[in-house]
């Protein structure tokens, strides 16, 4: 309170971000000083997450529309064109390939696990949060398990569902799912009778550096927060420069990429920040309801306490069962929607294998995602502190002698 007070400008992270300040949670602070009030976009920067992190892709955007991009990335919009040649498509294509075998070496490296890099590589990186859901992603994966042991010959394009995330010291659920997806990675990736279907990766110790590599290799990215709690985002960003396809919720700057790359070429899903506030104000978000008129929900939330992920203890995930189900005193049942949001989010996910297995309508997605993605260099960012909040005037540096 005192910061908006004494400061002089308040700025949310992306539009979205500054509409819930405005009307919620600073509403009476914005109708005080409105003036204060400003939104500026994050952003990230191509040199690192680009020029340095995928040299294979940064060298191919190079040959087709020159080096303008690495200083402008509004440059970038020169790929459009590009989309309508097939050859260009395949081209991206075996660049992808490339950076996914470069990740599948860290991993066999790293984790001592096999991955076939012609699978999907469907990525969640970030700190390790319940609003983030990675919750639902590893849910989802057990769902995606016992489709396959029960339908053995249902058509599934084959995926490597890669997470990466550190927890904080004190965050117990927060080491519970950590715990979760490491055990059902363990399941899962050695049953045999699946051929390889499935396949589940926790990079360790996920920071920059492993990130390049991660961006790099992403068929899909994973941005699936419970709409109106993440105030941008940046790894979305990084992911789209990176011809990855965004599975995302209307959050954070989720919402101004899928107003830049047009809805073809994003796959959006659940529930929307006023609904999400709604039930809040509300009160009147039942899990159980999902929980018993949907089976496949019902199986998979049991598997948490039969004890398929943990040799038989019923205990270990019992907590995260109960952040589902059984609130402790003070605590509000699935407070991130996640039961509420998981069958929209396996029919996204079944699209996503429906329209990998057309390479060349995926290609074209992923380089009018990269085309798209002007808008998202922290350059512009800067740009905009500059010119409307620190006002500052342009001083040329003389660069000769250097
Ligand atoms: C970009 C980045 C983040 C932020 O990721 P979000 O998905 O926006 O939460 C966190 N950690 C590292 C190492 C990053 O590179």
């Amino acid at each position: 309170n005192m910061a908006i007070i004494a400061g002089f400008s308040v700025n949310g992270v992306a539009k979205l971000h500054t509409e819930i300040l405005e009307k919620q949670e600073l509403k009476d602070f914005y109708q005080m000083m409105p003036e204060k009030f400003n939104n500026k976009t994050n952003g990230i920067t191509q040199r690192r997450f680009l020029a340095h992190g995928n040299p294979l892709l940064a060298d191919w955007i190079t040959s087709k529309i020159g080096d303008g991009w690495i200083t402008d990335l509004s440059q970038i919009s020169k790929l459009k064109p590009l989309v309508e040649d097939e050859e260009a498509r395949r081209e991206f294509m075996e660049i992808k390939y490339q950076n996914k075998v470069r990740l599948a070496k860290y991993i066999k490296e790293h984790n001592g696990i096999d991955v076939d890099p012609h699978s999907i590589f469907d990525i969640q990186v970030k700190r390790l949060h319940e609003y983030k859901r990675q919750l639902l992603n590893i849910l989802h994966i057990m769902y995606l398990y016992n489709q396959i042991k029960e339908h053995p010959e249902m058509s599934f394009y084959p995926r490597t569902f890669i997470f990466g995330a550190k927890a904080a010291a004190g965050y117990l659920r927060a080491k519970e799912t950590i715990k979760l997806i490491n055990s059902v990675a363990d399941v899962v990736n050695n049953d045999r009778s699946i051929n390889g279907k499935l396949k589940v990766v926790f990079i360790e110790d996920y920071r920059v550096s492993n990130a390049e590599i991660l961006f790099a290799a992403a068929d899909v990215s994973e941005q699936i927060s419970t709409a109106s709690k993440e105030a941008s985002g940046t790894g979305n960003m990084k992911f789209m420069l990176n011809g990855a396809i965004t599975l995302g919720t209307m959050d954070g700057a989720n919402v101004e990429m899928y107003e830049e790359v047009g809805a073809d070429n994003i796959f959006i899903f659940g529930m929307s920040a006023d609904e999400v506030i709604a039930h809040e104000q509300h009160h009147d978000y039942n899990p159980y309801d999902i929980y018993n008129n949907d089976e496949d929900i019902k199986k998979v939330v049991n598997q948490l306490v039969d004890g398929t992920y943990s040799h038989n203890d019923r205990e270990l995930f019992r907590e995260l069962y109960n952040s589902l189900l059984n609130p402790q005193q003070g605590q509000v049942a699935d407070r991130y929607f996640i039961l509420a949001d998981f069958r929209a989010y396996a029919n996204a996910q079944k699209k996503i294998g429906v329209y990998y297995t057309n390479k060349s309508a995926w290609a074209k997605s992923a380089i009018l995602n990269i085309a798209h993605s002007g808008k998202f260099s922290s350059d512009r960012t800067i740009q905009e502190y500059v010119d409307d909040i620190w006002k500052l005037d342009k001083i040329e540096v003389n660069t000769e002698g250097c």
